[in-house]
């Protein structure tokens, strides 16, 4: 078995820095680590082309530490069920759908952030904008949560575009969540049942 070194390019993440990727003719395991890793939007399944041979992805948690995507060459199964076959043109729009959907409902989420981003010092504002303040930011996590519940199924291909923006601001809205309960508790003397609906 081989392994990825500096004369020695992983042929799917091209990793050269150490020997966490490994190889025979007839198997690849690709490790995902921080620097280097297979293109997470691949599923098992789908096949990837190098040097002109088709590899499919068989595993995502393979390898020694269960952080590798394992990978073994493509056999085209003749009237096999699972065989992947191009999208008919219905497929191909209900994708495109999904799709756009997927950037609608992320694009709200953005603005939604935006929103909860502006909002001042809560100690700050008086009742009414209070009371803004704790829909925009609740409703911006609402938004966030309910489309990372979603992410695997509607927005795969943009999930890898969009993925480090909309985690980041998901951290940051569940913060602002985090203080806003703080602050209903101790300065507005809610309970913390109320405060956490
Ligand atoms: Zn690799």
């Amino acid at each position: 078995m081989r392994s990825s070194g500096r004369n020695n390019p992983c042929p799917i993440c091209g990793r050269t820095k150490d020997g966490d990727c490994r190889w025979t003719d007839d198997v690849i395991f690709c490790h995902c680590g921080s620097s280097h890793s297979p293109s997470q939007s691949l599923r098992i399944g789908d096949t990837i082309a190098l040097n002109g041979a088709k590899w499919a992805l068989i595993k995502t948690n393979g390898g020694f530490d269960g952080a590798a995507f394992v990978f073994k060459p493509h056999q085209e199964k003749s009237g096999g069920s699972r065989r992947r076959v191009p999208d008919s043109p219905r497929e191909l729009s209900t994708k495109q759908a999904k799709r756009s959907i997927a950037s609608v409902s992320l694009e709200r989420f953005f603005d939604a952030y935006r929103a909860a981003w502006d909002v001042n010092d809560l100690h700050t504002l008086n009742a009414h904008r209070l009371n803004e303040a704790i829909k925009d930011i609740e409703g911006a996590a609402r938004i966030g949560r309910d489309l990372s519940r979603s992410v695997d199924s509607i927005w795969r291909d943009l999930k890898d575009l969009y993925k480090g923006a909309f985690e980041a601001c998901l951290s940051s809205i569940n913060e602002q969540v985090k203080e806003l309960a703080h602050f209903r508790t101790f300065y507005l003397g809610e309970c913390p049942a109320e405060v956490m609906h």
